[in-house]
């Protein structure tokens, strides 16, 4: 498998959301005027996490389409730094707008979902070598990974955000033949087939979600009886 790394800023102190009100009327669109709700680093504190994927069990794309609620999805952005760059604000922070996460998360669910239900693999691979194509964000750089107890460097790709990052995930995905579909407990997507450690017939994300599921089928067997 292609060997993906990606060097990724975050604030150890979290994001917040931050409203920034309409814009005001007639101002002009070249003044860089904020407006509406954004998402940024509470401080200017940051750290680098190294994110690489060598298996396809737990990858960072499910954990960001399955965050449903805002505080879920706050919660994802404080642990792994804003999905791109975004502006830079007066403070000296980062910040995205809140609009365009929200259309990103749907973006990537829309396409794991594809991937199993309307379309083929190969449509929805298509589709996003299109996007790739037309978006800076996703390029690639090449890397050198040093990693201690080896002399020899690792060769890998590095693409330019955790956005980019998160759809090159969907792109091993179709690679490896790996598929996602919903929980049937919980609805949250999970990954299966080759380097998932799991089988197509799964059913449930969790063993958490299978033994709920079972004692709720057992609870209503009781109720029959
Ligand atoms: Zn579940």
């Amino acid at each position: 498998m292609l060997r993906l790394t990606l060097k990724w800023p975050y604030c150890p102190d979290g994001v917040e959301l931050h409203d920034y009100g309409p814009r005001s009327d007639g101002g002009p669109l070249l003044s860089g005027e904020l407006s509406g709700q954004h998402v940024r680093y509470k401080t200017n504190r940051r750290e680098w996490a190294n994110w690489k994927i060598d298996h396809l069990e737990a990858p960072l794309v499910l954990q960001f389409v399955n965050a449903k609620t805002d505080a879920e999805l706050l919660g994802f952005l404080s642990v792994h730094g804003l999905t791109t760059g975004g502006w830079s604000s007066q403070d000296g922070g980062r910040e995205v707008e809140w609009s365009t996460v929200k259309a990103n998360q749907s973006y990537l669910r829309t396409q794991l979902l594809q991937i199993d239900y309307e379309e083929s693999a190969e449509k929805v691979g298509r589709r996003i070598n299109r996007l790739i194509a037309s978006h800076p964000n996703f390029s690639l750089a090449p890397r050198l990974e040093f990693t201690s107890g080896r002399s020899a460097p690792h060769f890998g790709l590095s693409p330019q955000s955790l956005l980019g990052f998160m759809l090159m995930e969907i792109f091993l995905m179709l690679d490896a033949g790996a598929r996602s579909k919903p929980c049937l407990r919980c609805r949250k997507l999970f990954v299966y087939g080759h380097l998932t450690g799991r089988r197509s017939t799964a059913k449930y994300c969790a063993d958490r979600c299978r033994v709920a599921a079972m004692a709720q089928r057992n609870r209503e067997k009781d109720k029959r009886v």
